[in-house]
């Protein structure tokens, strides 16, 4: 395929993603400025993440290697890890990542803290704490009781990482409609954790709620996400 055509096709893709988008933000009321596309580009070939490049700028990978190499190669684009890290890659993911959505254990928190305190990052990174609301032994992420028991732990680490919001995958299924009961519950539990750091005199409101994928974003923004993931959706029709 050629190059104008791989452009156009995901032109048209990203359009019409946009205008989904603007449809679910106008069914509740809410301003499709709070939205914003992380371009997931884990399965996409280099060519078409080039031709993405000039038409969008906030990707996200789901492996810090494959995430590093191509921030060295598009250091103009804003990268977003959203898959899960091990402890031995937090350093490469907080050289070159923007923010982390999947940050999915207290012992993973503690460590990102640890080494930037040691990288003296400034700013301080971005991160998402990953939540499993579905209850499915295949998703990584805090349930909903950890983080409220870990909470003030948590809260104690808020100097050296900028905690931004929760993220979380809904099951997968043919139906949006049915992810949407995990996508409130994201809400209400950011309404929640937002309310004991308050209490706790911590200025930690958690305005980010990344969630929605291609198959479930609709249901997601009408539900307050501020970030969707979208994939496979952008290179639908390149093959
Ligand atoms: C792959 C992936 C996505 C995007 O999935 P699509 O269905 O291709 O839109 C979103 N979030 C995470 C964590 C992913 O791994």
């Amino acid at each position: 395929m050629s190059a104008p055509d791989i452009t156009r096709i995901i032109q048209h893709n990203l359009q019409s993603v946009h205008a989904e988008i603007r449809q679910a933000c106008r069914n509740v009321g809410r301003d499709p400025a709070g939205v914003q596309l992380v371009a997931v580009t884990k399965y996409a070939d280099w060519e078409w993440v080039t031709a993405l490049s000039r038409l969008h700028t906030v990707f996200g990978e789901n492996r810090p290697q494959q995430l590093a190499e191509r921030q060295l190669l598009l250091p103009q684009v804003q990268w977003h890890l959203i898959g899960q890290l091990q402890r031995n890659k937090v350093r490469l993911a907080l050289e070159h990542a923007a923010v982390i959505h999947s940050v999915d254990s207290l012992r993973l928190l503690e460590r990102l803290a640890a080494v930037a305190a040691e990288l003296r990052l400034q700013p301080t990174p971005t991160i998402l704490l990953q939540v499993n609301t579905t209850g499915e032994a295949s998703k990584s992420g805090f349930t909903a009781d950890e983080l409220r028991h870990s909470w003030p732990e948590i809260l104690a680490h808020s100097a050296t990482v900028q905690i931004t919001g929760l993220m979380t995958m809904a099951a997968a299924t043919d139906h949006p409609e049915e992810a949407r009961p995990a996508f409130r519950a994201l809400r209400e539990l950011r309404d929640e954790l937002a309310a004991a750091a308050a209490a706790a005199s911590v200025p930690l409101t958690l305005p980010e709620l990344s969630m929605g994928m291609s198959g479930d974003f609709v249901p997601a923004v009408e539900e307050g996400a501020t970030l969707v993931r979208i994939g496979s959706r952008l290179f639908a029709g390149l093959g």
